[in-house]
């Protein structure tokens, strides 16, 4: 089988480059893939701007979209477990967690399906019985969807699955490390009556590929998730044409703890904050800030307890987190803990490579931390916690909100009051009070500040991909006399 789908067919690369695909848990390849240049980033594109500028699909009803959507949502789902190992292989995460993943794209899936038509603009009262004024929402056009490795279903549903809502063509481009669900999707898509054109997949890397796709003048939207180096590059070169850009970065997201939180809880979650998914989570509790009172104690458990963390390949029933993705990524976030015991911190655990295959990097703590250390600072995008202390509600905000990111925090206490007042301050897209991770589709998600511009996920998320129109109607024409016969 080919792996590219450009205008309703599967095809293979226009100069016949494949990629492998390696399992980040043994390092060995499993697979191959046919790895798209510019030329066929350019196919996709021009089949994605015909399909629109047809006018048929966007004269489709947004509830026979939302039926799409819907029959997409069920093929998954009865494909759950082989889209959870495939999801596995790929990203080397635990099969546990990564059939989370797919149930939580189904969610995603069904959400949108529903949103569609409630979308419906609205009137507007001039204040004049002659005009007619109505606002009206109308699809963006052809999106460029760009997506990384972390969670590569998921993240390629919440961009297709409000493009396809609102009415847009798309071409999307998942991590060149992660393909396989990508492929699955875009099949399930394509048998729940998806018309040829609508939607195209490319398989590449940015390096080669991205820049035809971001920059091309028959492009109206990119929406990229990934660091923010490229989203930097992402914009640059949107920006030569205009087009609407659509960002979701990175973060480094703070967990504060105040000394009346529910500890037990608190130092729970907190482990789950940052070694989820061994720490590469865009949302990860990377930066936990501690009430000086109860640091001492607080950290020796958190250390005990991140000490005792089982690492193992996706199919491991005993493993508790996987590897990282690939051995750059592992050699970076290695990098990233020397840098910060260079310049002070104190490494209470990890951060040596293990021996043996397999690209495992342990739960790492690094202490004493201060906000000008760039490890406090910078993203790992690795299963590596700062620990800063404060004695104030006024100091543990403003050491919260003392990063160039804005993506996600959270704050542990019991007073009400007080995890209100911190949540209100916090200059993050998410806050979770008593809580860590979790999401729902219905809620708007995203970054103030350097994560990100846009938001995906509720309302808002469908409103990305919707351009809003005035048509303003007057029924009773007549000169308006401004200037003379
Ligand atoms: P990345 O920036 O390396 O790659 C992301 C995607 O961009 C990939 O598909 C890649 O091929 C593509 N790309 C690379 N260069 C490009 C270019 N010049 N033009 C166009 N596309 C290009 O990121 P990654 O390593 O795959 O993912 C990790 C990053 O993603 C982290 O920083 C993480 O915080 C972020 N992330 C953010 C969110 C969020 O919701 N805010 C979610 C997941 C991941």
């Amino acid at each position: 089988m080919t792996d590219l789908h450009i205008n309703g067919v599967w095809v293979a690369a226009h100069d016949g480059a494949e990629r492998e695909i390696i399992c980040p848990a043994d390092g060995t390849v499993f697979k191959k893939v046919d790895e798209a240049g510019p030329a066929d980033a350019q196919a996709a594109i021009d089949a994605a701007r015909s399909a629109f500028d047809s006018g048929w699909w966007t004269q489709i009803s947004v509830i026979q979209r939302g039926a799409i959507l819907e029959r997409t949502g069920d093929l998954i789902e009865e494909r759950l477990e082989e889209f959870a190992q495939a999801e596995s292989m790929d990203t080397g995460k635990r099969i546990v967690e990564a059939r989370y993943d797919i149930a939580d794209s189904i969610r995603c899936l069904r959400y949108f399906a529903q949103l569609g038509p409630t979308f419906s603009g609205r009137s507007v009262d001039t204040g004049d019985s002659h005009i007619q004024s109505r606002v009206q929402y109308e699809p963006v056009g052809v999106a460029v969807l760009i997506t990384p490795w972390n969670y590569p279903l998921l993240q390629a549903v919440w961009k297709v699955a409000p493009a396809i809502a609102a009415g847009c063509t798309f071409v999307l481009k998942p991590s060149e490390l992660t393909p396989s669900t990508s492929i699955m999707f875009m099949q399930a898509l394509v048998d729940a009556g998806l018309p040829p054109g609508v939607g195209n997949l490319v398989l590449g890397a940015g390096a080669s590929i991205g820049e035809t796709l971001t920059s091309s003048s028959k492009v109206d939207m990119v929406s990229f998730t990934g660091g923010l180096e490229t989203g930097k590059r992402v914009m640059a070169s949107a920006a030569a044409t205009i087009k609407k850009v659509a960002l979701e970065l990175g973060g480094k997201n703070p967990n504060i703890i105040f000394a009346d939180a529910d500890l037990e809880a608190a130092l729970d979650n907190a482990l789950t904050a940052i070694f989820l998914h061994s720490g590469q989570v865009c949302s990860a509790g990377s930066r936990l800030i501690v009430e000086q009172s109860i640091h001492h104690s607080f950290l020796q458990e958190f250390v005990e307890r991140a000490k005792k963390i089982r690492l193992g390949g996706p199919f491991d029933e005993s493993a508790e987190t996987g590897a990282l993705i690939s051995e750059a990524h592992r050699n970076k976030v290695h990098t990233f803990v020397e840098k910060g015991v260079s310049e002070g911190a104190e490494l209470l655990c990890g951060g040596e490579i293990p021996e043996g295959p397999g690209y495992f990097y342990p739960p790492t703590i690094l202490a004493n931390c201060t906000t000008h250390m760039s490890c406090v600072q910078d993203e790992s995008f690795g299963p590596v916690v700062t620990i800063e202390t404060f004695t104030t509600e006024e100091q543990a905000i403003a050491l919260a909100n003392d990063t160039y990111y804005g993506l996600a925090g959270a704050v542990w206490t019991q007073d009400a009051g007080k995890s209100q007042r911190v949540a209100n301050a916090l200059r993050h897209g998410t806050i979770w009070i008593n809580d860590f991770h979790p999401y729902v589709p219905q809620a708007e998600w995203g970054g103030f500040k350097q994560s990100g511009i846009g938001r995906e996920l509720g309302p808002n998320g469908l409103l990305e991909y919707l351009e809003a129109k005035h048509v303003y109607h007057n029924t009773s024409p007549a000169p308006s006399g401004w200037f003379g016969a």
